[in-house]
């Protein structure tokens, strides 16, 4: 049987061993999936041993997506431009190839499960760390007529802007420039996992027009989206479903099937 695993620190928390169960189960595919705690200070090792195990792919979490970046031997455009890595392919000749599958799991999750089409919108993208750079290209690839990236160290979101220009309209600002109300709004801080909220002002909400996404995901609402929801947002979604695509991009590049996330995400809910 094919080996796959998640490596992260933290890691029990992790959903992906029990998606990518369900997707080997609705494809037929032969294949186990775990959970690997890797020291903080040996994501390389960890993952050495698990391939010298046989291991054929893997999946990178928090903290160490840009080490694996830096690790494998070739990378997809998507993650050469990310700058971070999350999913990795043993090749047939024992290279390393290196994806970054988070950007086309938030656009599919936002276009075609959540069914907003990208193309024209205008989009606000909160923060400028590893999750917000991994975005970027996926969205400009969608067409928005602008995308602005904000955040509370407005260099790294004018890094960002420069890193990507050639890509699409992409612009940054910090919190106290921006007011005018856009189409959507992502949340792509980790100002939520701390039970916080982004400096930012509530006229950008167009009361029953902006859709307002939350990378962060939680049994309950985010603390982001139920701000949101207060001001009359449109819509409010939160992480889960783009982590369920992210994994179906994952599991595509391994074993060349995209599973059906519909009723993986429904079981998960
Ligand atoms: P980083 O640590 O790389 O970046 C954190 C970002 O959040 C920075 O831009 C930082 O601003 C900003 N920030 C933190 N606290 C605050 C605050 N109180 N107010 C305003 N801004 C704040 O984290 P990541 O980019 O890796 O992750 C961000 C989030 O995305 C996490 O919640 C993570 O769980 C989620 N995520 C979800 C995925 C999914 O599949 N659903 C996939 C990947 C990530 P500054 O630069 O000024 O410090």
């Amino acid at each position: 049987m094919d080996r796959y695993a998640v490596i992260g620190n933290p890691i029990g928390h992790s959903k992906s061993p029990l998606i990518h169960g369900m997707f080997a189960r609705q494809t037929g595919e032969q294949l186990s999936y775990q959970a690997l705690l890797a020291p903080l200070d040996d994501f390389a090792g960890t993952l050495r041993e698990f391939l010298h195990q046989g291991g054929r792919g893997v999946n990178v979490t928090v903290p160490f997506k840009e080490q694996a970046w830096a690790l494998v031997d070739n990378h997809t455009p998507a993650a050469a431009l990310a700058g971070a890595v999350n999913t990795i392919q043993r090749l047939d000749d024992g290279r390393l190839l290196g994806d970054n599958t988070d950007g086309r799991g938030l656009v599919r999750d936002i276009q075609h499960n959540a069914g907003l089409a990208l193309a024209g919108k205008r989009i606000l993208l909160i923060g400028a760390g590893g999750a917000a750079r991994g975005v970027i290209q996926p969205l400009l690839q969608a067409h928005p007529a602008q995308l602005c990236v904000v955040n509370r160290t407005v260099e790294k979101a004018e890094q960002l802007a420069m890193l990507f220009k050639d890509q699409g309209p992409i612009s940054a600002a910090g919190f106290e420039w921006i007011e005018e109300s856009v189409d959507l709004i992502i949340n792509a801080t980790s100002a939520s996992l701390d039970g916080q909220l982004p400096p930012i002002s509530p006229s950008l909400i167009r009361p029953g027009h902006t859709w307002c996404y939350d990378m962060m995901y939680a049994s309950e609402a985010t603390v982001f989206n139920r701000w949101a929801a207060q001001q009359g947002a449109a819509r409010c979604i939160d992480g889960l479903g783009m982590l369920v695509e992210q994994a179906a991009e994952a599991f595509l590049l391994w074993r060349g099937v995209r599973p059906d996330t519909t009723p993986v995400l429904a079981a998960l809910r």
